[in-house]
């Protein structure tokens, strides 16, 4: 599934193609979305794209006149941009196409996805209720506001590895960076957020930013002396000569060992909250012996 820092880059690739130009064509084979379509879809084309920003998982366009359109991936989806032209041939994935002059933005696979007008916000009920955002756009992340949200007496029995993909609590983190975050903070994911201390919320609310941002810049959480570790160490990866297990240093790092204790990363299925959008349980990865994780 596409996490924060994915999803940006979606935003930043259609925001490159459609922010300032003028609409050609909009479609969408979403329900309610066509709905709207069908009976308003003449008042966007000729409107210019103002901007399209990402929320966590999300990603709202702007476009002027107080219009919007917004879409959420899930597991599967995927925006793809186009210049000058798209394909002429619809894909059966396809989800939604603007096209713009000199460019186009298609959707696929993606289940969510809404047009509309007025105040997104006011209107897709998830973006009510988000979260401060893992890669902020201005200033740096509010980790007093994670911080306030994680404290709400609702989330005191909630496992801190099922808060982390609570989008309310903080938007844009998924499986791997919960798992990235906790392994950095030595936290055990079954601890009980009632129950953390003040130095590991605060080691919590840096780390989230800081592994977002990893991920968005470099594709990988690890840090630059690990990923060397585990290049020329065959013995860290699964495969040597493989980029992609080199990213992470717990994530799908099963019976590897620890980069930092050597003992093997373990998996456990981890049961999540009603509001999250991940599955009802997901896999976490650990190293059982720095994060204090006792195994039967
Ligand atoms: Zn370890």
């Amino acid at each position: 599934m596409p996490e924060g820092p994915e999803v940006r880059k979606f935003a930043d690739a259609v925001d490159g193609v459609l922010t300032g130009r003028v609409i050609r064509s909009f479609d969408a084979r979403t329900r309610e979305a066509r709905k709207w379509l069908d009976e308003n879809g003449t008042r966007l084309v000729g409107r210019r794209v103002l901007s399209v920003r990402s929320h966590g998982k999300h990603l709202v366009g702007q476009i002027e006149g107080r219009f919007y359109f917004h879409s959420h991936l899930m597991m599967w989806g995927r925006w793809q941009t186009f210049v000058p032209h798209p394909p002429d041939d619809v894909d059966r994935r396809e989800r939604a196409r603007v096209v713009v002059e000199g460019g186009a933005a298609i959707l696929y696979s993606g289940p969510i996805f809404n047009v509309g007008e007025g105040d997104p916000r006011a209107q897709v009920e998830h973006l009510q209720t988000l979260g401060p955002d893992v890669l902020p756009y201005e200033g740096v992340f509010n980790d007093a506001e994670f911080s306030r949200r994680l404290k709400l007496p609702e989330y005191r029995d909630l496992t801190i590895g099922a808060a982390l993909l609570n989008q309310r609590i903080v938007a844009g983190l998924g499986n791997y960076l919960r798992a990235e975050v906790l392994f950095a903070c030595g936290l055990n994911p079954w601890a009980k957020v009632g129950k953390l201390k003040k130095r590991e919320v605060t080691c919590l609310g840096r780390t989230v930013p800081e592994l977002a941002l990893r991920s968005y810049l470099f594709g990988a959480t690890a840090s630059d002396n690990d990923r060397e570790r585990m290049n020329t160490d065959p013995s860290l990866v699964y495969q040597q000569g493989r980029e992609m297990g080199t990213r992470h240093v717990v994530f799908r790092r099963t019976n590897l060992p620890c980069l930092r204790c050597s003992h093997p990363i373990k998996q456990l299925r981890q049961t999540t909250s009603g509001d999250t959008d991940e599955d009802r349980s997901r896999i976490t990865y650990f190293c059982a012996h720095c994060q204090h994780v006792s195994l039967q």
